[in-house]
């Protein structure tokens, strides 16, 4: 038995056990406490009555210092606000990102524009016609709705939607693929994160992975010479989150569209964060648009919703119609299916991209990436006027020059020149300071560089400065 289990099995002294006695008795802390939140209901009044003092009765039985002034209701009601107030607020609620990680997973990815909100707002307080068809008076489908928008703006002959890319890679490859071979280049067997590897799902879509090539190059003789009775599909996936220099080649798309052809295979590309518009006029990496994926040749392709599309969470498959039709018959589409706010939420993006300036200046993913330096430079000196006054006592603060990052596993090489105001703090340290930051009422999230907590104003909206500033100032007392 080690020496802390000894204390815990240890009869209570009598000092203790006064102090037990003392914790007043839920019933009678009741009656104080339901007058302090008359509106609260009383199961989470008690709940939050229980839970401190029960705190109490383990703060003295592991020894801490309490006192029996610590144990009189008076003393304890403080805490029960507390306690209650944390029990009321939401699990998931906003926050303030200004890590400068425009598409940021473990954020929430992409923020959609307020014409997609209205839209999801509006199918979610009325009935809609998600699967009943308007003009026959017959049962409908739910991707009859997005379908004909995305083949025209991607020239697709067809498409389908599902959960997420991952839903959709998945789907496709049981689809085309199950009990059989599909060729992949040893270069392109990526893990996206949270376990999804592309060697994984094809093993639960049923599909035999054959990799071909070596680590740093695939010739497309690779694939030919792995083509056998067997091989269902060619499968080229976007190395999107991670890049291969110096002695590299993969076999472009057109040439592995036509090798499939002449042994009447389809392709498949796993497109990752699919976009519609050309970025590379900003001054970022040209990638493959999902326009010129479709344009190449590929018989199907997916990509995510939510990366650089700058929609909802979603898994976007577009291709030639008699694969599409094959997707949709499979019984595992109706375990991924989109629900109603996503097809709003989508429709809504889908519908901007028709006029592609108006596209990238109003989904805020786009417009995000595309953001002048001035107007990043305009919202950090905003945020330094906010903040004057008697922080400068308390924290040194400065513009400074910083990378941000595109995120979502897209363009890792890609640094976008940007703006931060820089916190150095005089009274607490900088890992205090990130922690009481993510802690506030209004949680902010930034990062710490060279001793120093960095807020990159590219990823602030300008409505969210007044309270980035509330949230600062809160933080350090000022
Ligand atoms: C992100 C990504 C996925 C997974 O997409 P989710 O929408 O997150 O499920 C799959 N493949 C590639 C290449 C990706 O970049």
């Amino acid at each position: 038995m080690t020496e802390q289990e000894i204390i815990i099995v240890r009869k209570p002294t009598a000092e203790v056990q006064k102090l037990l006695r003392a914790i007043p008795k839920v019933d009678a802390f009741l009656e104080r406490a339901i007058d302090l939140a008359p509106d609260v209901p009383a199961l989470l009044v008690k709940s939050a009555t229980r839970k401190i003092l029960e705190e109490k009765r383990q703060a003295i039985l592991a020894g801490e210092h309490v006192s029996p002034a610590d144990l009189t209701i008076e003393a304890l009601l403080p805490l029960f606000q507390k306690q209650l107030n944390t029990q009321l607020a939401p699990n998931l609620k906003t926050l303030i990102n200004a890590t400068g990680v425009v598409v940021h997973t473990n954020l929430g990815r992409s923020l959609l524009p307020k014409i997609a909100m209205q839209a999801i707002f509006e199918v979610g307080v009325r009935y809609s016609n998600l699967e009943f068809d308007l003009a026959t008076g017959k049962r409908g489908s739910r991707y009859s709705l997005v379908q004909d928008l995305l083949c025209e703006l991607t020239g697709a002959e067809a498409a389908l939607v599902v959960n997420n890319n991952a839903a959709a890679v998945l789907l496709v490859l049981s689809t085309l693929a199950a009990g059989r071979e599909v060729v992949v280049s040893r270069g392109q067997l990526v893990e996206i994160g949270g376990s999804f590897r592309i060697p994984d799902v094809m093993t639960r879509s049923g599909a035999k992975l054959v990799e071909v090539g070596a680590t740093n190059r695939t010739h497309l003789r690779d694939y030919e010479k792995a083509i056998t009775e067997q091989t269902a599909l060619l499968l080229k996936v976007h190395t999107s989150n991670y890049k291969m220099i110096g002695f590299t080649s993969e076999v472009e798309l057109v040439d592995l569209v036509s090798l499939a052809a002449q042994h009447g295979l389809p392709v498949m590309e796993d497109l990752g964060s699919g976009c519609f518009v050309d970025l590379s006029r900003f001054g970022l990496v040209k990638e493959p648009t999902v326009q010129e994926v479709i344009r190449a040749g590929v018989d199907v392709v997916t990509f995510s919703g939510d990366k650089l599309l700058g929609g909802p969470q979603a898994g976007l498959i577009l291709g030639r119609k008699k694969i599409i039709d094959q997707i949709k018959k499979n019984p595992l589409n109706r375990a991924l299916r989109i629900d109603k706010f996503t097809l709003a939420g989508l429709e809504g993006i889908l519908r901007l991209y028709f006029d592609q300036e108006k596209a990238i200046h109003e989904i805020p993913t786009l417009a995000m990436l595309t953001m002048p330096l001035l107007e990043i430079e305009r919202r950090a000196r905003r945020l330094l006027r906010r903040l004057g006054g008697n922080l400068a006592e308390k924290c040194k603060i400065e513009i400074v020059r910083v990378d941000s990052r595109v995120g979502g596993g897209a363009m890792p090489e890609q640094g976008l020149e940007s703006r931060a105001v820089a916190l150095q703090p005089l009274v607490m340290s900088i890992n205090v300071l990130e922690r009481l930051l993510r802690k506030a009422s209004l949680p902010v999230i930034g990062r710490i560089e060279d001793e120093r907590f960095l807020l990159d104003m590219r990823t602030v909206s300008d409505d969210e400065v007044v309270g980035l500033a509330a949230s600062l100032r809160q933080v350090f007392g000022a």
